[in-house]
């Protein structure tokens, strides 16, 4: 069995619903995970930001034309009254749920119940097409088993118990279908797993049922080797190991979420990056399998700030990094990249909201400055320390742009750079020229 994810666009009109409608059906008794349509999450919460605002008027005009959207998805989906009439009704449904919700006071809870209903439709419309079509498709309302506990993470072992259920509750069905992105939190509230968080879905539903594979379905044909809005002639990469894909994902490749690598690497289950405009194309695999020798790709992740914290009573002192760290964590702000020399740390973050109570914490403990605009280019393949030459390599093609950090040896994957926003595109460039 595996788990199939379609994004956004992959189902993002009635054309692309019923393509992905083609790929799933008569490939076995697989788990169907689908994200919202394109531009419907973000119209939700553009619904709930006028909420918020207490615009009313703004709020249900936005519903209207979000219903209007449905109604002519709906027109071309479905092949006859019938169905055209059953969809109609669900989505009426749905709709009711939101003008209740916008009905309600605004609060936390009212934004979450509205934004989930992207995927319910998506899935409903998905369903009732492959219905009219005479596929037994059984739909899962991942509302029964999607579970985050007290402290916001997945509940693996209820994610585990509840989904199988549900399966083994349905034996007769040609496949299942379920929602992405949306789950119940330890209250048993509706929430979400975050936006571009149906790949976690997929990938925790994968691990929990121990599917074959996990495939992503995008709508490029894999993972490139650096980024095709800026580089010219990038490529496809074939075969990434678990911990390069993660690094990627992280560092910027925005095709696959980076929560969702880890569920599925712990559980060995390979992940596959497939392309729904051209299904046969190889895409990219993802597994626990290391070229060597390779440098695979190269990503970057924008807005980044560097902190350096300058200080005397750093040399020759223990506890000096502690008390730098405990800062951050109680400002709750992650730390990507960190640097550090006898008299000094830089470091990186890509969250600048408690940026002025952390500095001003910081100065306690020595001179504090900032670098804005960042970039952090990563660097990743089969970069062990002990092969010789690839961060040479890697240095090399940066040779004229202005490297502020580098972090290297924090794992045996990548490398990382930080350097200015305005050299990034140049920098990106140099890098595949000099490396693929
Ligand atoms: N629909 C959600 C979003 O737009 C989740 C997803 O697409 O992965 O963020
Ligand atoms: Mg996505």
């Amino acid at each position: 069995m595996k788990v199939k994810k379609f994004g956004g666009t992959s189902v993002g009109s009635a054309e692309r619903i019923k393509n992905v409608g083609k790929l799933i059906s008569g490939d076995g008794k697989n788990v169907i995970v689908l994200s919202a349509m394109s531009g419907t999450t973000n119209s939700l919460i553009e619904i709930c930001d006028a909420l918020k605002a207490d615009d009313r008027q703004l709020a249900a005009k936005r519903i209207k034309d979000l219903r209007d959207k449905y109604t002519r998805v709906v027109e071309d989906l479905y092949g006859t009254e019938e169905y055209k009439s059953k969809a109609n009704q669900i989505i009426d449904d749905i709709f009711s749920t939101i003008r209740e919700a916008a009905d309600a006071d605004y609060c936390i809870d009212v934004r979450k119940r509205i934004v989930a209903t992207g995927e319910l439709m998506s899935t409903n419309l998905m369903h009732l097409h492959l219905k009219e079509k005479g596929i037994n498709a059984q739909l899962l309302p991942a509302l029964d088993f999607m579970k985050t506990d007290i402290h916001g993470e997945p509940d693996s072992e209820y994610i585990e118990r509840e989904a199988r259920k549900a399966i083994t509750a349905c034996p007769e069905a040609d496949l299942y279908i379920t929602q992405g992105f949306i789950c119940r939190n330890a209250e048993g509230k509706i929430d979400n797993l975050e936006r571009g968080g149906s790949d976690y879905t997929a990938s925790l539903l994968g691990a929990a049922l121990n599917a074959d594979e996990i495939e992503i379905w995008t709508d490029i044909d894999g993972m490139h080797n650096n980024d095709p809005r800026f580089v010219e002639g990038t490529t496809p990469v074939h075969n990434l190991h678990f911990e390069e894909a993660a690094e990627l994902a992280y560092f910027g490749a925005k095709i696959l979420h980076p929560t969702c690598i880890q569920p599925a690497k712990a559980r060995n289950i390979p992940v596959r990056l497939l392309n729904t405009l051209d299904p046969k194309a190889k895409g990219t695999l993802i597994e626990n399998t290391l070229e060597r020798n390779t440098i695979k790709a190269v990503a970057a992740k924008d807005n980044i700030t560097a902190i350096k914290i300058k200080s005397g009573r750093m040399l020759l002192a223990y506890g000096f990094l502690k008390k730098v760290f405990e800062i951050f964590e109680k400002y709750e702000t992650a730390i990507d990249m960190i640097t550090t020399s006898e008299v000094g740390v830089s470091l990186t973050i890509d969250n600048e909201k408690n940026l002025t109570p952390i500095v001003e914490e910081l100065k306690a403990l020595g001179t504090v400055s900032i670098d804005r605009d960042m970039v952090i280019i990563c660097v990743v393949g089969d970069l062990e320390w002990t092969n010789r030459g690839f961060e040479a390599k890697a240095l090399e093609a940066l040779c004229n742009v202005p490297v502020r950090m580098i972090s290297y040896g924090g794992s045996n994957y990548n490398i990382s750079f930080l350097i200015r926003s305005e050299d990034k595109v140049r920098a990106l460039r140099m890098l595949s020229y000099h490396l693929f």
